[in-house]
């Protein structure tokens, strides 16, 4: 038989721990097997804002209507039947309950993010008639996480583009142009790629410096960016050389595409210094066709084009 003083001691184990409980840095929820509140301890009130008599007995969904009952009753149920601990992630899904964020160190979220554990709670017959939610804020985790995937995008984004013209650099499109090659592999859908030069470029450098040759080169890319279309794909291919790749076009649509920016960067000039700038490009147009077996031979065709159009008087476009 208990005696009166281990009644005492067991008592006051007791109340301690609802202490720690109530006081601890992570929320506490318990909920029966109806889904009513059981258990809300000061953590869960202070960043909810709800007081336990407006939520104790009260059902979940009713308390938090924004709380998807469908997904969370599919991570609960294992937790009453299998009698098996389940987690759910801040990348699964940013938080169970919707609380403010204001800490002033991670004042850029918006709301807490939290890990949750739900394990079950076993009666005196080794059922589980509850389980118990424990919700970790693990904001600090996430933001970090979440500025350096940032970071790490916008290095790789950095990593694709050429510096002076911001358009793709050599290495990112002939990736994107191997790519469209074995699209047309499989699909065929009609390609085409255009390769196209400034003429005499070397006087311009020699003429008016080497600094008036790059916004040259700008002044050009710019002219590029205008006639294209959000499908297409632009890149500096070399010094003054520049590569297109025109998806769902045929030979006579790159044609057009390429007289239409000839007649673009012809009518445009550079002011520098009292001089005004003028150029024109010489432009290949390649349209992929089944003979040809890389990207690679879809390049020296293209440049084959090119060529002509230099031995031809420049200032012009071919197709091939
Ligand atoms: P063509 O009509 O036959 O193309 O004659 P070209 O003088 O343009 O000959 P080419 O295409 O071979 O000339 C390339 C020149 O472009 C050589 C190089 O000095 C210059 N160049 C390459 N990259 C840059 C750059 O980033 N800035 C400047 N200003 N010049 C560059
Ligand atoms: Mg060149
Ligand atoms: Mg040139």
């Amino acid at each position: 038989m208990p005696t009166d003083d281990d009644l005492s001691h067991f008592l006051k184990d007791v109340h301690w721990l609802m202490d720690i409980l109530q006081n601890i840095d992570v929320g506490l929820v318990v909920l029966d097997h109806d889904y009513r509140i059981c258990l809300w301890n000061q953590f869960m009130q202070n960043h909810s804002g709800k007081a336990p008599e407006h939520v104790l007995n009260e059902g979940l969904f009713r308390v938090f209507p924004e709380l998807s009952e469908d997904w969370f009753r599919r991570k609960a149920e294992p937790a009453f039947v299998l009698q098996s601990a389940t987690f759910t992630t801040w990348e699964q899904r940013p938080y169970l309950f919707h609380f403010p964020h204001y800490r002033p160190i991670t004042g850029t979220a918006r709301f807490m993010y939290q890990n949750t554990t739900i394990i079950p709670l076993l009666n005196t017959r080794s059922e589980v008639s509850h389980i118990c939610l424990i919700v970790y804020d693990v904001t600090d985790t996430a933001m970090n996480k979440l500025a350096q995937i940032e970071a790490n995008d916008r290095l790789e984004g950095l990593s694709r583009v050429d510096h002076l013209t911001q358009l793709y650099n050599r290495g990112h499109w002939e990736h994107c142009l191997q790519q469209e090659f074995k699209r047309y592999d499989r699909y065929k859908i009609p390609c085409t790629l255009v390769l196209f030069d400034i003429d005499h470029f070397k006087s311009v450098n020699d003429t008016y410096g080497h600094t008036a040759g790059d916004d040259v080169i700008r002044m050009v890319s710019d002219c590029l960016r205008e006639q294209l279309r959000d499908t297409d794909v632009a890149g500096r291919y070399g010094g003054e050389e520049f590569g297109v790749i025109l998806t769902n076009t045929d030979a006579a649509g790159g044609l057009e595409f390429a007289e239409r920016l000839r007649k673009a960067v012809q009518a445009q000039a550079v002011d520098t210094n009292h001089h005004a700038i003028k150029v024109t490009i010489s432009l290949g147009v390649g349209e992929l066709n089944p003979l040809i077996g890389d990207s690679q031979q879809w390049l020296e065709l293209a440049d084959k084009a090119l060529y002509y159009c230099k031995e031809h008087g420049r200032n012009q476009s071919h197709a091939l």
